[in-house]
């Protein structure tokens, strides 16, 4: 038994196949270039190492209705060339396997809930701080699908009034969770990249009070028992005890089952190939639903 795995991503797509035992045997990494250029070599890498199930978690928006006559697409992508693009079905026509698509955050999710961070638990969410924010949600032991699926990305905050820029970047809403927090929100705001912000610097300080607001909104609504950040903006280790800290003083006591966040709100354990794991499990998923 052989399962595949894609991991799609803006910049790049990310190829592997596991054995039943989800150990790796190989993998392959490939710019994202447009559909024409980057799918026939994806869909090539395949036939060259065939696989019995394809799980694919990707960059969104995407259409996962089964209802729909567009499931399985990639829908309006900001990536113009992959917009309205029918990855599932490409691949599915290109390989006679069973697959599934996800996002890649609730890949993420899966992976985290099934073998790292949350572990044996029934809730958790996944959030990216990269260059842009998304969220995967598992509940109840399943990965949150509905109207679409989640889009933590686009959670409305409240700007804090020390914020030099405090309209916020989104294009559809200025200052929402990634409109504010986002790597390049960062960087427009402070006119230097985030990889390059000193520790002591005052945007760090602001940036874990954003995380914060949307760790509290979690809480609240799905009440996850781990909230699990990953991305290139969490690279900077020293922003844990910093939203720890600030997500206490913003539940102000609410919350009495939780005197301590810093369990709560962890790294991914799975780090770098959360997602990519997580893919695995969807093929897993894909062959078992067949
Ligand atoms: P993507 O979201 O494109 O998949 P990343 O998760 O690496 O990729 O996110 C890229 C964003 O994260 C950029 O805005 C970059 O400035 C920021 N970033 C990457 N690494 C770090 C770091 N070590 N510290 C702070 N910000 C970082
Ligand atoms: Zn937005």
């Amino acid at each position: 038994m052989r399962y595949g795995a894609l991991e799609a991503g803006g910049t790049k797509m990310v190829l592997a196949v596991a054995d039943e035992n989800l150990n790796i045997l190989c993998r392959e990494s490939l710019p994202t270039l447009t559909p024409e250029e980057t799918m026939p070599k994806m869909i090539a890498f395949f036939k060259e190492h065939p696989v019995d199930a394809l799980g694919i978690g990707s960059f969104g928006p995407l259409d996962l209705n089964p209802e729909s006559k567009t499931y399985g697409y990639i829908t309006k992508t900001p990536k113009l060339s992959w917009c309205d693009y029918p990855l599932m079905p490409e691949f599915e026509k290109a390989l006679h396997v069973p697959c599934m698509l996800d996002t890649d955050v609730n890949a993420a999710a899966l992976c985290e809930a099934e073998l790292g961070a949350a572990k044996g638990l029934k809730n958790c969410v996944y959030v990216t701080i990269g260059t842009g924010i998304g969220a995967g949600v598992y509940c109840e032991g399943n990965l949150v699908h509905g109207l679409m699926h989640p889009e933590w990305g686009h959670f409305l905050l409240a700007p804090r009034a020390d914020d030099p820029a405090p309209e916020g970047f989104c294009p559809y809403h200025k200052g929402c969770l990634e409109g504010l927090a986002a790597g390049p929100a960062i960087e427009k705001r402070w006119g230097v990249s985030a990889k390059e912000l000193a520790p002591d610097h005052p945007a760090w300080d602001l940036e874990a009070h954003y995380l914060a607001q949307m760790c509290v909104t979690a809480l609240m609504t799905v009440s996850p028992q781990k909230i699990i950040l990953g991305g290139g903006v969490m690279g900077q280790k020293h922003l844990f005890p910093m939203i720890h800290k600030e997500t206490m003083r913003l539940l102000g006591g609410y919350l009495s089952c939780v005197s301590d966040v810093s369990d709560l709100i962890v790294p991914p354990a799975c780090f770098p190939d959360s997602g990519l794991i997580g893919s695995l499990l969807l093929a897993k998923k894909a062959l078992e639903q067949k």
